[in-house]
C-alpha cells in the first residue's frame, strides 16, 4: 500500500505548570518566620515553526503524539519551580493545521512562521507569593494548570505558482525537469514514487515555482487513487496548466477528452474556476503526435484557451511556454498584495479575560463561564479549605456573588463554574449571608501577629495602606 503523507493527525500535550508550594519559613528559635513557598514553573508549550530545511509531515506520521514537559512545583525557601521545556515542532512551508471538525487553525506560510499548538499550563502561586497584609501566613498555594492537550491535523499544501495537471505519463515529470533550473527536493517519500516534484523556474526577470501534481484520475475528487491527496496541492497554485499527452495508446483517450475529465475532477473538488489555465500539447516529437496536436488545436483555442506545442524530450516550445507562464505568475503576483499573500491566522479562538458570564436554567441552576474563574477553579485545592476560601474571595472581588444574586441566586442553589464537560458544582453560599468572613479574616495567624517584630509592624501598617491597591494588583497578577 502506498501511503502518501501530506496529512497526519497529531495529538499535542502541552506540559502542566507546577504547582506552588505552601511552606512556613522555620528558623531556631524563630519557629514561624512567614511564608516561604515558592512558585511552580510554567509548563512547556508546544509550537509549529515553519523550517524551510524541512518538506515533509512524515516525521509526524511515525511520531503522531508530542509532549511538552511540565513545570516543577515550587519548593520552600522561595524556591521557584522550573520552567517546563517547550517543543518546538519544525514544519513544512505551507503546511495548514486544522481541528478535527476540520476548521482551520492556521496556515502557516514562510519561514519562521509560528503556531501555538498547546499552551504550556501557568504554574501555581506558592503561599509566600499569596501572602498579602490580609492573608499573612496562607496555608495554601495555588495548583499548577493542566497544559493544553489537541487534537489537531497538518495538511501539506505545496506552495507553488503553478500546478502542472494531467493524466499519468503524460509527461509532468518530464516537463518540470527540462523547464527547471534547479529541483529542490521537496520530498522524500521512501514507499512511493506519487511525489509532487517542484521546480523553480527562471524566465527574464521572473522566477517562479512549478509543481507537478501527480496521480489524477478520474475519480480523484471523490478520493479515487491519491486524487484528493494531491488535489490539495493545486489548490495554492495561481496558474493551471494542462499536460496533454498527444502521444497516448489508449484507445478511449484523445486530448480533448483528457482536458474534459480533468476538468471534471477540478470541478468536483472546487474553488479552481477563476484561476487562470493553458493548454500544454506534449509529445510532439513524435510524427502522430504532432499530427494529433494539429488537429485538437483549434477546439482547444476555440475554447479561449492558449495553446503551446511542445516536447518535453526534444525540448521544443519550451522558452515561449516558460514566458507565457512567467507572465500569467506576474499578474497572478501583482493581483494579490504583499501582506496578504502571507496568510497567517493564529489563534483564532476568542478569549474572553476581562469579564465573565451567569446564565441560568430557570430552575435554581446557575452557570459561570469567563476565563479567569475558570482558571481560577483549576488552580484550587479542594481538598484545602482555606485554598477554597481563597476561591470564593477571588471570585467575590470579581463580582461573580453579586451578579449570581442579581441573576436570582439563591443560598442553595447549584452554580457550575466552567463549560457543560468541565465544570466544578458549588451550592450557592453568599458570602453575605454566609458568615464566613464574620468568623475572623482568612490567613491571619495571631501567633504571627503577636511577635512581629517592629520593622515588620512598620510594613504591615504602609502594606496596609496599600491594600486596596494591592488587592487590584493581586487580581491582575502576572504569573512567571
Ligand atoms: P508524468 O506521469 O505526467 O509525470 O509523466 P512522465 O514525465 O513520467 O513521462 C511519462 C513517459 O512519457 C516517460 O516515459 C517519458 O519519457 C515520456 N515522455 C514525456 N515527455 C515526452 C515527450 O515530449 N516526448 C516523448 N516521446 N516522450 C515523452
Ligand atoms: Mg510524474
Amino acid at each position: 500500500m502506498t501511503t502518501f503523507v501530506d496529512r497526519v493527525e497529531l495529538h499535542v500535550v502541552a506540559g502542566n505548570g507546577g504547582h506552588g508550594c505552601a511552606s512556613v519559613h522555620r528558623e531556631k528559635f524563630k519557629p514561624l518566620g512567614g511564608p516561604d513557598g515558592g512558585d511552580g514553573g510554567r509548563g512547556g508549550s508546544v509550537t509549529l515553526v515553519v523550517d524551510r530545511d524541512v518538506t515533509t509531515l512524515l516525521d509526524y506520521h511515525f511520531h503522531p503524539h508530542r509532549k511538552a514537559t511540565n513545570g516543577k512545583p515550587g519548593g520552600g525557601g522561595n524556591r521557584t519551580g522550573a520552567h517546563g521545556q517547550d517543543l518546538v515542532l519544525p514544519v513544512p512551508d505551507g503546511t495548514v493545521v486544522l481541528d478535527r471538525k476540520g476548521e482551520v487553525l492556521a496556515d502557516l506560510v514562510g519561514e519562521g512562521t509560528t503556531f501555538v499548538a498547546g499552551e504550556g499550563g501557568r504554574g501555581g502561586l506558592g503561599n509566600a507569593a499569596l501572602a498579602s497584609p490580609r492573608r499573612k501566613a496562607p496555608g495554601f498555594a495555588l495548583l499548577g494548570e493542566p497544559g493544553e492537550e489537541r487534537e489537531i491535523v497538518l495538511e501539506l499544501k505545496t506552495v507553488a505558482d503553478v500546478a502542472l495537471v494531467g493524466y499519468p505519463s503524460a509527461g509532468k515529470s518530464s516537463l518540470i525537469s527540462v523547464l527547471s533550473a534547479a529541483r529542490p527536493k521537496i520530498a522524500d517519500y521512501p514507499f512511493t514514487t506519487l511525489v509532487p516534484n517542484l521546480g523553480v523556474v527562471t524566465a527574464g526577470e521572473t522566477v517562479y515555482t512549478v509543481a507537478d501534481v501527480p496521480g489524477l484520475i478520474p475519480g480523484a475528487s471523490e478520493g479515487k487513487g491519491l486524487g484528493l491527496e494531491f488535489l490539495r496541492h493545486v489548490e495554492r497554485c495561481s496558474v493551471l496548466v494542462h499536460v496533454l499527452d498527444c502521444a497516448t495508446l489508449e484507445p478511449d483517450r484523445d486530448p480533448v477528452t483528457d482536458l474534459d475529465v480533468i476538468e471534471r475532477e477540478l470541478a468536483q473538488y472546487g474553488g479552481l474556476d477563476g484561476r487562470p489555465r493553458l493548454v500544454v500539447l506534449n509529445k510532439t516529437d513524435i510524427p502522430d503526435g504532432q499530427d494529433l496536436a494539429e488537429m485538437v488545436r483549434p477546439e482547444l483555442q476555440a475554447r479561449g484557451l492558449a495553446v503551446f506545442e511542445i516536447s518535453a524530450v526534444s525540448r521544443k516550445g519550451l522558452r515561449e511556454l516558460s514566458f507565457a507562464l512567467a507572465e500569467l505568475v506576474a499578474q497572478a503576483r501583482a493581483a494579490v498584495p504583499a501582506e496578504t499573500a502571507t496568510r497567517v491566522v493564529i489563534r483564532p479562538r476568542a478569549v474572553n479575560d476581562a469579564g465573565f458570564t451567569v446564565t441560568s436554567d430557570g430552575e435554581g441552576f446557575f452557570r459561570v463561564r469567563g476565563e479567569k474563574p475558570e482558571r481560577w477553579v483549576r488552580q484550587t485545592d479542594f481538598t484545602n479549605d482555606e485554598a477554597v476560601g481563597y476561591l470564593g474571595d477571588r471570585l467575590n472581588r470579581l463580582g461573580v456573588e453579586t451578579e449570581l444574586i442579581k441573576a436570582g441566586a439563591r443560598e442553595g442553589d447549584g452554580v457550575a463554574i466552567g463549560s457543560d464537560d468541565d465544570a466544578v458544582v458549588f451550592d450557592f453560599e453568599p458570602s453575605m449571608t454566609g458568615g464566613a468572613e464574620m468568623l475572623g479574616r482568612r490567613g491571619e495567624d495571631h501567633r504571627i501577629a503577636e511577635t512581629r517584630p517592629a520593622a515588620q509592624r512598620r510594613r504591615d501598617r504602609e502594606a496596609r495602606r496599600n491594600d486596596s491597591a494591592q488587592r487590584e494588583f493581586e487580581e491582575f497578577r502576572p504569573f512567571d
